[in-house]
């Protein structure tokens, strides 16, 4: 089948188009999902760059997708052939104690499309029934692209602002770097639960962007001192949640944004990992500094009844043929996006179906 891959990490030369192997006969609670469009996340230039993980080469890039369902394994109930689904990439064994507690990002076999198993920028790829969810009729209907470019910053962005923050009506966020695709949906979410919402970029033209999407303040981090501001814009008194995945270069100015009985929610380190805290500060001001990566699949399951009633429908930046992967790869790696950046892989889904 027809796949976007690497053979060796490195920069965005590395990416290659060509056949891989189909993968195998879906399991018994499997679903083979035939990729009509796959959507770009930075953990994908993270991934070729060289995670600390043992790949087998060639190694299918790519998280997020959206198909057809091809074929089910004999005990799936949730899906059957034929249906259009959207696929969650973070893949759990549903086993182990996090799994039966609910959380499942937090599963100890924790894997993601892409990164620990080959991705979905293929034709082909086969998930648990678990990672599937019916995409939701809508006027105008989603397309593939849109699809595509749901799961994994939505269901990032909702449980870093919905159930990690607890974000409250009236209360200030503030978000980083609002191009990326979980600072966009962060935003949109905050907006949802009647935040106040304060936004900021280095491009001018990405903050005007937000701002028709809903931020109330947008502010250029190049221009302008983003924590003198905030507390400006709060009478001093700091923000409540700080959305944060930039990690080194703005950790500083994260903490002296927020405000007593803060919130900072970080789920990425996009400009380094090491950052310091001054504790005397952390227990004074009653800070909680939370961690969150992806969702379970309660709120997996909720992102998608929220996007059917209309909401959080994704925003795509562009749309960029499988022969040019590498050119849509180059616009995520200039950060010139704003919304998901995605790749069609196939128009009708049955394309060589088998090699
Ligand atoms: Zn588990």
């Amino acid at each position: 089948m027809r796949a976007c891959f690497i053979r060796a990490t490195g920069g965005l030369e590395q990416i290659q188009l060509g056949d891989v192997p189909l993968p195998g006969d879906p399991g018994p609670r499997d679903v083979r999902v035939a990729i009509r469009a796959a959507a770009l996340n930075h953990l994908d230039l993270f991934v070729m760059k060289g995670l600390p993980l043992k790949h087998e080469f060639p190694h299918v890039l790519g998280a997020d997708g959206a198909g057809v369902v091809e074929a089910v394994g004999r005990d799936v109930t949730a899906v059957k052939p034929g249906d259009r689904v959207m696929i969650n990439p973070g893949i759990s064994d549903y086993s182990c104690e996090y799994c039966r507690a609910g959380e499942h990002s937090l599963c100890v076999n924790y894997r993601m499309l892409g990164e620990h198993l080959p991705g979905t920028i293929a034709e082909r790829v086969v998930v648990p029934e678990q990672n599937v969810a019916i995409m939701p009729p809508l006027d105008p209907p989603l397309t593939w692209a849109e699809a595509a470019a749901f799961s994994l910053v939505t269901l990032t962005a909702w449980r870093m602002v919905v159930t990690r923050a607890r974000v409250q009506p009236g209360e200030t966020v503030l978000v980083w770097g609002i191009g990326g695709g979980v600072s966009l949906t962060a935003l949109r979410i905050a907006k949802l639960r009647g935040a106040r919402v304060i936004v900021t970029s280095s491009s001018d033209a990405k903050l005007q962007q937000a701002q028709r999407l809903g931020a109330d303040v947008a502010l250029n981090h190049r221009t302008r001192k983003v924590a003198e501001e905030v507390r400006a814009l709060t009478h001093k008194r700091g923000a409540d949640v700080v959305i944060e995945n930039v990690g080194e270069a703005t950790w500083e100015q994260s903490l002296r944004a927020l405000g007593r009985g803060g919130r900072l929610v970080s789920c990425g380190a996009t400009s380094g990992p090491k950052v310091s805290v001054d504790l005397r500060r952390l227990f004074w001001y009653h800070w909680s500094i939370l961690g969150s990566t992806m969702g379970n699949a309660a709120e997996y399951r909720e992102i998608v009844r929220v996007l059917g009633g209309g909401e959080l429908r994704p925003i795509v930046d562009g749309v960029y043929p499988l022969a040019a992967a590498r050119a849509a790869f180059e616009r995520l790696e200039r950060g010139e996006q704003l919304g998901k950046v995605v790749i069609e892989v196939s128009r009708d889904g049955a394309s060589r179906s088998a090699s």
